[in-house]
């Protein structure tokens, strides 16, 4: 696989690069809440300026209905981007029309613009690979080398992931390498005790992953919403939680796969059962064997919470995604902070992965520099624990 480093010691100097990123970030309206994936963006397009290249950057942002709409707009990414570079980004009205065309030609050496939403364009996404291909076409006609940063979507077989790569030469960016150079490392040879903690809202989302990790760790915690539908495939109540009934086969099929291969699989002892879904929903510690018919679990509870940590004190590779509650609430915070906390305090590789288990990290104020790595890319990481094939890193290795 080329990489940057290949594309630099070519030169690259006057060259049109374009760079396929992942500013995919939260916004509150025109706010950015969390730029930590434009942050992450930025080493591969400062390399590339800094050696002189016109650098041409197509990002996606949201789930925009394959045209365009003001709403998700990359004009906040545009303005960040180029507060956090030191240098203007012009940002294109369209993907590849006349607008992107003028904008890449008027760059001048160690210039950036930025396309409008790819996905403003329905062929972006399109499952026909003719229809793909169309647009991957124009991007290509538009520069001479193609770098691939975006790790966030090397998963989806996309014009501006997947096609582009085969019109171009093509390039693996630093954001990618760092990113699978981290996972490999959670695949092959780990060192143990391996733990993972799993969170977030669906099991369903995370089947595959938890399948292919009963094989690999020694320990598996599981909290957050989907700690709920374990907890009623062992037989207790879970009143109001969230519950996932059609996969309690499957879920029964993990508990006894666990048991089978000596994986110790650790559930919440206690929760917070609130009486509604709110930020302000009155709540109480319950065992988690006894939640009332009316109440839902919100968060794990102080006991889960010092048993979580307990069984990650000794770790020596930790990966946890998806937050032990409704972190986005601050009553019911305090299950994801400590878990986090855990992490930061343990000496063992740890890597988090997931959109909004990274941004609870960083909303909660935790140092990011007490993880080892924090990985831009949820659904890339998951898959790739899962033993499936990337296909964006797949396709830069021919
Ligand atoms: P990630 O993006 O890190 O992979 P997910 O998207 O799987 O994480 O899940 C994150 C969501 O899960 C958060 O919005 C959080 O509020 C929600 N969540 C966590 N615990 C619960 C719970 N007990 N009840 C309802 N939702 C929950
Ligand atoms: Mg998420």
């Amino acid at each position: 696989m080329k990489t940057l480093a290949d594309l630099l010691a070519e030169g690259v100097a006057g060259r049109r690069v374009l760079v396929r990123a992942d500013l995919n970030v939260p916004l509150d309206g025109e706010t950015i809440t969390d730029d930590g994936r434009v942050r992450a963006s930025l080493p591969t397009i400062q390399q590339l300026t800094g050696a002189g290249a016109r650098v041409v950057i197509a990002a996606h942002l949201g789930r925009p209905k394959g045209a365009p709409d003001p709403k998700f707009s990359l004009k906040p990414v545009a303005k960040r981007l180029g507060e956090l570079l030191g240098q203007d980004v012009k940002l294109a009205e369209d993907v590849t029309g006349e607008s992107a065309k003028s904008a890449v030609e008027s760059l001048r050496d160690g210039e950036v613009a930025l396309l409008e939403n790819i996905r403003f364009d329905a062929r972006e996404t399109s499952k026909d690979e003719a229809e793909r291909g169309a647009l991957a076409d124009e991007l290509a006609g538009l520069v001479t080398a193609f770098v691939s940063d975006g790790f966030g979507v090397v998963h989806r077989k996309q014009a501006s992931v997947y096609d582009v790569a085969k019109r171009l030469p093509h390039y693996a960016g630093g954001l990618v390498l760092a990113e699978v150079d981290v996972l490999r490392k959670l695949t092959e040879d780990t060192e143990r005790p391996y733990v993972v903690v799993l969170g977030g809202a669906k099991v369903s989302d995370k089947l595959g992953v938890i399948a292919n990790l009963l094989t690999k760790v020694d320990r598996l915690l599981i909290g957050g919403g989907m700690a709920y539908t374990f907890l009623k495939a062992q037989g207790h109540e879970v009143g109001q939680s969230l519950l996932q009934e059609d996969q309690l086969d499957q879920v029964s099929g993990f508990l006894t796969e666990a048991e089978k291969r000596g994986v110790e699989l650790v559930l919440p002892v206690d929760v917070l059962a609130a009486t509604e879904f709110g930020p302000d929903a009155p709540h109480e510690v319950v065992p988690a064997t006894g939640i009332p018919a009316d109440r839902q679990g919100l968060d794990i509870g102080p006991e889960t919470r010092e048993l979580f940590a307990s069984k990650l004190a000794d770790a020596k590779t930790v990966f946890w995604n998806g937050p032990m509650g409704v972190f986005e609430f601050e009553a019911f915070s305090g299950g994801t902070r400590a878990v986090a906390q855990a992490l930061v305090d343990s000496d063992a590789f740890s890597v988090v992965g997931g959109g909004d288990s990274a941004a609870a990290v960083r909303q909660l104020g935790l140092p990011e520099d007490g993880f080892s790595h924090i990985s831009t890319g949820g659904g890339a990481s998951l898959e790739f624990l899962e033993g499936k094939e990337l296909p964006g890193v797949l396709v830069l290795e021919d």
